[in-house]
């Protein structure tokens, strides 16, 4: 007997999925569908993913059961979401999607042969049934993103340095590329806000991480450390490449102009550099760094100094 707590478990494994019409794999009918049933399997399938990008490519393979189309193409510019699947074509439908006065992107079909009335009015139709999964998608990956950056200077947070370094330590082992970090610390950042307030502070923390953003090629490789405290890691750069990249860093830092109430702010930063050596852990790698860095606050502040 089943006691009256006793919950019973679904287990919905990919077959029984599959059965239900949610099937993961893709499907390699060709059967053509009618629009309503098009509908139906679309509202079933979108909502199985959160992943913009995914959603996307399932209705393009979908779409082919009724209107053939080469391409699709996608940007939603504020998301930084820029996605073309296919092949391109001269023939083009682009439609500005929106819901609920809610941006949502632009959507481009693309085809060598011109597109009817009838196949318009059809897509159309079908873009109805990617508007609330395209949404949810959104509003996910913005989720997303804010949990991983640090809103006061718009770079990467910790947890964002910890998923990085880690896969850029994997990614510089597999392809025997080097991999060097610069730790990076604001002189006598105390001083400035104990002198020009602690929103002067602020705005030199911005200050300093749009600089250090502006002199590097990959924005998405610099991250908030600590208070006034920033990591920069440079994949594919060996020890005297990092060095060139922290000097420059140094001085575009020390020739910032900034000035709080009517007052120039005097400011420079001190830089630790370390390079990956062989089968080097994430924190061995950090903690030489960051005694690199103690050394450079050693010896005077706005230098760099390279860890032994
Ligand atoms: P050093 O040259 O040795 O690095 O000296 P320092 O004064 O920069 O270092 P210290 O660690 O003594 O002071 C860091 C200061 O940074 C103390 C803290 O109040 C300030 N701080 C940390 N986070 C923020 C922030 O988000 N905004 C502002 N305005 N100040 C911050
Ligand atoms: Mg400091
Ligand atoms: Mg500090």
């Amino acid at each position: 007997m089943v006691p009256p707590s006793q919950k019973n478990t679904i287990d919905f494994d990919a077959a029984k999925l599959q059965r239900l019409g949610f099937s993961s794999r893709k499907k390699e009918q060709t059967r053509p569908v009618s629009l309503a049933q098009l509908r139906q399997r679309l509202g079933l399938e979108l909502q199985t993913s959160l992943d913009a990008e995914r959603i996307l490519n399932m209705f393009y393979r979908e779409l082919q059961h009724l209107v053939a189309v080469d391409s699709l193409g996608y940007q939603h510019l504020s998301s930084d979401l820029r996605l073309d699947i296919g092949q391109p074509a001269n023939h083009s439908a682009t439609y500005r999607l929106s819901h609920e006065s809610e941006y949502l992107g632009e959507l481009t079909f693309r085809r060598r042969q011109r597109f009817s009335d009838q196949e318009l009015a059809q897509l159309e139709s079908l873009l109805a049934s990617l508007m609330y999964p395209l949404r949810n998608a959104l509003l996910y990956r913005v989720a997303i993103q804010s949990a991983l950056r640090d809103p006061l200077t718009n770079t990467g947070n910790r947890v964002a340095m910890d998923q990085m370094l880690s896969r850029e330590i994997d990614l510089a082992r597999r392809n025997c590329q080097p991999l060097s970090l610069l730790m990076l610390d604001i002189d006598h950042f105390k001083g400035i806000n104990d002198e020009h307030g602690h929103s002067a502070g602020d705005e030199v923390l911005k200050a300093v991480a749009s600089t250090l953003k502006d002199q590097l090629r990959n924005i998405d490789m610099v991250f908030r450390y600590g208070g006034e405290e920033f990591l920069v890691l440079l994949s594919g750069t060996p020890r005297e490449g990092a060095q060139l990249v922290g000097e420059r860093l140094r001085e575009a830092v020390q020739g910032l102009q900034c000035v709080a109430q009517g007052k120039p702010v005097k400011m420079s930063i001190s830089l630790g550099c370390a390079t990956l050596e062989a089968g080097e852990s994430a924190d061995s790698l950090l903690q030489r760094a960051d005694k690199a860095l103690y050394s450079a606050k050693r010896d005077g502040r706005n230098r760099l100094a390279i860890a032994g």
